[in-house]
């Protein structure tokens, strides 16, 4: 409830950069630059090596980002003060510049607005529980899925983000935790769900690279449990069926919001090309693969998927399978026709699936107030509107 929405423009200083100098092609298709994160443990020396430098520069420049979460030149004193700057430009560039932070649950609810080399914005969302701290982050700029209720859907696609740019979220989030920036004294980031913007699995190579630095050990990654990652999507089946084959651990959340195909249709256009029981087909298939209980999110929209039918219909396609249900009450979204369900026929609907022997539960909907939960994200100040503290992108 209480608000502390505090803005701070352009609070971050990033190392000015330019790629390509004067390539001049439209915004949002030139790409990042390279980062150590972008690269395979055994590809770093390499890149090293091709900068002129000896191999083992890579390892210390890996234990500077992954192990303790900088890319500052001046704090790097193991490496020789005259190669510090032209290393960490080289293969440490700043990637992603803080254009704005907003807070609300006295600080343990804290979203991120991102602006990347090219003016793309995203935003990712750092969440502090008593006993966990998640990081939700983006995996493009915008989202070309066009799913009707999510601010992100409205905005279309911009591009891609790098590797090393999906990584950059969860570094500066650790890195805040471990100066003790958020309230509640120094910690770790525990999980990480791919549920900013973006459609993780459109994105497949990048994030399928980012997962496995975030779960790398320290000082190759970030040292995270395979299992505290989830990927969420609204049910790409042949990007499904291959992440089901990578031997991984992650958890893969279904954005299904519907039992049947004529409502998925509208909610989640992508619907039109892969079928409810398709999705659900790849999702058995990777809860078989992997052993993990696979997610079911669904949005609680008020007369439009909330009906005592739907939820029976629901109960009847995940009887028996590994899955859990995520219910999620519908955030508000700029310009959107639906509202949450009546929390009594939310009630109700969990009530119907639990009574099926479904598990279920009911998601919290944290960072409301600062337009940071699921949906909301839609990086307002995007170029054309001036961003926070007016500075020219
Ligand atoms: N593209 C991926 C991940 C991003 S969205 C996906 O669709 O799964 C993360 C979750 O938030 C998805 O389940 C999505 O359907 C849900 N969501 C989107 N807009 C929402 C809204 N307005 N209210 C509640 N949940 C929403």
């Amino acid at each position: 409830m209480a608000s502390t929405g505090s803005a701070a423009p352009g609070a971050a200083t990033a190392v000015p950069l330019t790629i390509t100098a004067g390539s001049g092609g439209p915004p949002g298709r030139a790409r990042p630059p390279r980062h150590l994160a972008d690269l395979r443990p055994a590809d770093r020396r390499a890149a090293a090596e091709d900068l002129g430098h000896q191999g083992f520069r890579a390892d210390q420049l890996s234990r500077h980002y992954f192990a303790r979460l900088t890319d500052e030149p001046a704090e790097m004193t193991d490496l020789p003060a005259r190669l510090r700057d032209g290393l960490a430009a080289a293969l440490l560039p700043r990637l992603l510049t803080a254009e704005r932070e907003l807070s609300c649950d006295r600080g343990m609810t804290r979203k991120t607005l991102w602006r990347g080399f090219d003016g793309a914005y995203v935003e990712s969302v750092l969440m502090r529980y008593p006993d966990r701290v998640t990081m939700c982050v983006s995996s493009q700029a915008g989202c070309g899925m066009a799913c009707p209720f999510c601010a992100t859907g409205q905005a279309g696609l911009t591009r891609n983000l790098s590797t090393a740019e999906i990584v950059a979220q969860v570094v500066a989030g650790a890195r805040a935790l471990a100066d003790g920036k958020v309230p509640g004294g120094r910690g770790r980031i525990s999980n990480i769900v791919f549920m900013g913007m973006g459609e993780p699995l459109a994105n497949y190579s990048n994030v399928l690279a980012a997962v496995r630095r975030m779960t790398d050990r320290v000082p190759d990654g970030l040292g995270i449990s395979q299992r505290a990652v989830t990927v969420s999507t609204v049910g790409m089946v042949p990007a499904i069926g291959r992440l089901a084959g990578e031997q991984l651990s992650v958890r893969l959340a279904v954005s299904l919001h519907a039992p049947d195909d004529d409502l998925r249709d509208e909610l989640v256009p992508v619907n039109r090309r892969w079928k409810v029981a398709e999705v659900l087909d790849a999702a058995w298939q990777y809860a078989a693969a992997t052993g993990r209980r696979v997610s079911i999110e669904y949005a609680m929209i008020r007369a439009v998927n909330d009906q005592a039918w739907r939820a029976e219909a629901l109960a009847d396609l995940l009887s028996g399978h590994l899955a859990h249900v995520n219910l999620i009450p519908l955030n508000p979204t700029p310009g959107s026709r639906w509202t949450a369900s009546d929390p009594q026929v939310a009630r109700e609907f969990e009530g119907r699936l639990a009574a099926r022997g479904i598990p279920v539960t009911v998601r919290d909907t944290r960072g409301t107030q600062i337009d940071g939960a699921c949906g909301q994200l839609a990086a307002s100040s995007r170029p054309g509107a001036p961003p926070a503290g007016g500075r020219a992108g």
